[in-house]
């Protein structure tokens, strides 16, 4: 999402503007629809942007394997310097902090990397396709959400299973 703050960097430090955000993007190997609204804040070095975000995102369930949408919400700051003057057209200097983010030097403001580095941090390290996902049975792979599968009960220990016969 690329938005053009020309008008607003000539804008007093404080002013606001509201934008919304619905775009696809592409994380973890999917594409992704984010909905939300951010808040763009003139500051006296940069544009301060806000907003919280909504998204889905296509993950694999830790447990039982299956594919499944996982609903991610994120909370987004960041700042964005500015490349160029907007009166004066001269470069300016940024900031010496890696990965900072930056205003090109047509005043284009470009969301798209922030909102996807964002997304991708909030999906968690083991997702589950629900609360209590009772996962694969060890012994037959039967994925047992739906249903017991017929297996006896095992303790601990490894005797041969169909998974390892499969192998
Ligand atoms: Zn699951
Ligand atoms: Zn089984």
């Amino acid at each position: 999402m690329r938005i053009n703050v020309s008008q607003q960097l000539k804008a007093p430090i404080g002013s606001v503007r509201n934008y919304e955000v619905s775009e696809a993007v592409d994380v973890a190997g999917g594409s992704s629809l984010v909905q939300g609204e951010v808040k763009l804040i003139r500051t006296n070095r940069s544009i301060l942007v806000k907003g919280r975000l909504n998204a889905e995102v296509e993950v694999t369930c830790s447990r039982c394997l299956s594919l499944f949408r996982c609903p991610l919400s994120v909370n987004i700051e960041e700042e964005y310097f500015p490349a160029t003057d907007v009166v004066s057209g001269t470069s300016l200097p940024l900031p010496e902090e890696p990965g900072c983010f930056i205003i090109d030097e047509h005043h284009i403001l470009d969301l798209t990397e922030a909102i996807c580095q964002y997304v991708l941090l909030a999906i968690p390290m083991k997702p589950l396709c629900r609360e209590g996902c009772a996962g694969l049975c060890p012994v037959c792979g039967h994925d047992l959400n739906q249903g017991p599968c017929g297996c006896l009960p095992r303790g601990q220990g490894s005797g041969r299973s169909k998974l390892d016969n499969l192998a």
